[in-house]
């Protein structure tokens, strides 16, 4: 269907008057250090993401308001509010303390979107502990591999989860001192008896310890969080995260997410990733709203259901769930109502115009997309309520965020030489100028890669874009080999090297194949060891093979055999070619091609 290329704003979209109104002149007038002030800190300078998300708040007359609200299909609602929250993440922080476990030492989350993450995150950012969280649904190689790269002293997980994914690697995992076992629903107080060394039930440990706040010492710039992102090549990389990076989590979710004290708010990301920590976890709880936590998986039905019944008030969510729901078809979505609804907005892939229509159609609002990643911690680009939207944009920088386009002036430099692109509507590489308060502040032993990250004071992104005349950012692609599958960044490598760890695999070149619901699906190509013959029932075992050892969120959907791979000279498999092949696309530079032409 052909549509206009602005989606102009009507009184009807806009149901309460939006924290960011004057674009321009809030633009010009914004300072990260007010933005900080906004914030109560801590004594001497100090500063403390789960202080600020929760013991402000406790302190305060938002103490018996719902924090988080945890439904399920087949158990009742829990709810904690924001002065429970804070006793049971004291009280958590105490039982690390006297595991022995202090400042400076990573825990790991392996758990499904239940209590138990939310207070043993919260909890261990309290006491200075790092905190990286790790997807539900990764397999055990995934796990192991994040947990050992990260050094993890603490796993929080539960006794299912444990048993299918991280016992059978434990070996792999030397740094591992505890792992505290909690029920599959995250309920603190069901325990989980066990004998096995090393393990510990948290029900028991929590009810014994004591609910007195911890000293919490943290300064602004003391990791946090620790972010596994995927690369082209190599192992995942470890982003680290500061305490300062709560500065931007507040910012944003006044700017990008418009959220006010009386919001019934929703984000469908699991905390597994950096989105469901960043806005599913920590911003909401900055601005004293109600969250709601959702542990089912997606149900088109459901889904609007939750959005009529919990009153929500402002939605984000991402490109994949939209296009599943479209697919659902808009009838479904017309046998609710919305009332309540009043922004959504959504983020990790590219959204299609066509859903931005498909919201004002169907929820009676457009849907407004935004970017950012791993790396900046926060949301730096977005479509925000006032504004009109150009449906297929990601919107515009946000007040403090200055974004450019750049090209390279050299291929390979180091550190990297560019120059900025002026003039509106050329492609290159999108970049954003340091100094705002969640950029990461390293790759966890690798500065090397991090270095390359930067070329001055410009974080070089890795995506291709394009700004126009009206300053509105389009995505383009990326500039590198990783797949973005359903929202969630796969690196190549780890599902190549999964493969290559069957017996009949000689190799394997992995590439993401455009999919109309996923975004891309993961497709890998192998070519066999002799004697193995290329088969269907060999492509059910390599399939089988890999979901097993990766889970199904990283595993590749498709497999094809080929009689070898096309490598470069110097032995590199080049995906791009194989993605070309698949896509029949032009097959471009081929010169560096083994026995291709010189
Ligand atoms: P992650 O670090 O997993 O959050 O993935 C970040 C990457 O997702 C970005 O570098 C982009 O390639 C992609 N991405 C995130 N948001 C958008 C968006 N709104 N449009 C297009 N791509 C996006």
């Amino acid at each position: 269907m052909d549509r206009p290329a602005i989606l102009h704003k009507t009184a009807a979209d806009l149901r309460l008057p939006p924290h960011l109104a004057d674009y321009a002149a809030q633009c010009r007038a914004f300072r990260w250090e007010d933005a900080r002030a906004a914030l109560q800190g801590l004594p001497g300078g100090g500063l403390n993401i789960a202080f600020e998300a929760v013991d402000r708040h406790a302190a305060g007359p938002l103490r018996e308001r719902i924090a988080l609200r945890f439904v399920a299909r087949d158990a009742p609602p829990v709810e904690l509010s924001y002065g429970e929250l804070a006793r049971q993440t004291h009280r958590f922080a105490q039982v690390l303390r006297s595991l022995g476990v202090g400042p400076g030492a990573h825990l790991f989350v392996l758990a499904g979107r239940t209590p138990a993450l939310h207070v043993a995150v919260l909890g261990a950012l309290k006491l200075g502990v790092v905190v990286t969280p790790l997807f539900s649904a990764f397999g055990p190689e995934p796990i192991a591999t994040r947990i050992r790269l990260g050094r993890g002293d603490v796993l929080v997980t539960t006794d299912t989860l444990y048993a299918r994914k991280v016992r059978p690697l434990r070996a792999q995992m030397p740094t591992l001192r505890h792992v505290l076992l909690v029920a599959e629903d995250g309920a603190l107080a069901s325990t989980i008896p066990t004998d096995e060394p090393g393990t510990l039930d948290l029900a028991a440990r929590m009810a014994a310890a004591s609910d007195e706040p911890v000293a919490i010492t943290t300064r602004p710039d003391d990791p946090a969080l620790l972010h596994f992102t995927s690369g082209t090549t190599g192992t995942p990389k470890g982003a680290l995260h500061v305490h300062d990076a709560v500065v931007t989590h507040h910012a944003t979710g006044r700017y990008a997410l418009d959220l006010h004290p009386e919001d019934r708010y929703w984000c469908t990301a699991d905390p597994g990733w950096v989105t469901g920590m960043s806005y599913g976890l920590i911003a909401p709880l900055l601005h004293g709203v109600t969250s709601l936590v959702d542990r089912e998986e997606f149900d088109a039905e459901r889904w609007y259901t939750l959005l009529e019944s919990e009153r929500i008030s402002v939605w984000y969510t991402a490109p994949t769930a939209i296009r599943m729901l479209m697919k659902a078809g808009v009838a479904l979505a017309r046998r609710h109502a919305f009332p309540a609804l009043r922004f959504v907005a959504s983020v990790g892939e590219p959204l299609n115009p066509e859903a931005v229509w498909w919201g004002r159609e169907a929820l009676g609002l457009p849907i407004h997309d935004n970017w950012w990643q791993t790396e900046t911690g926060g949301i730096m680009i977005a479509n925000t309520p006032a504004f009109d939207i150009k449906p297929g944009s990601m919107g515009r920088p946000l007040p403090g965020v200055e974004a450019c386009i750049v090209e390279h002036l050299e291929a390979e430099g180091a550190p990297p030489q560019v120059r900025v692109i002026e003039p509106p509507g050329v492609e290159g590489e999108l970049a954003l100028r340091r100094g705002w308060p969640s950029m990461f502040r390293g790759y966890l032993d690798n500065e090397v890669r991090y270095r390359k990250c930067f070329a001055g004071d410009l974080y070089l992104t890795g995506d291709l874009a394009r700004r126009d005349a009206d300053g509105y950012y389009w995505f383009v692609g990326r500039a590198d080999d990783v797949i973005k599958s359903a929202g969630h960044l796969i690196g190549p490598f780890e599902v190549e090297s999964a493969l290559m760890e069957h017996p009949a695999v000689a190799e394997a070149g992995v590439i993401g194949k455009p999919d109309p619901v996923l975004g891309e699906l993961v497709k890998a190509f192998v070519s066999l060891r002799a004697g193995h013959e290329a088969n269907e029932a060999l492509r059910l075992s390599l399939l089988a093979h890999a979901r097993l050892r990766l889970g199904a969120a990283v595993a590749p959907k498709e497999i094809a055999f080929l009689p070898a791979l096309p490598r470069t000279r110097s032995g590199k498999i080049m995906r791009r070619l194989l993605k070309a092949r698949e896509l029949g696309l032009p097959e471009g530079d081929t010169s560096t091609l083994e026995g291709g032409s010189p």
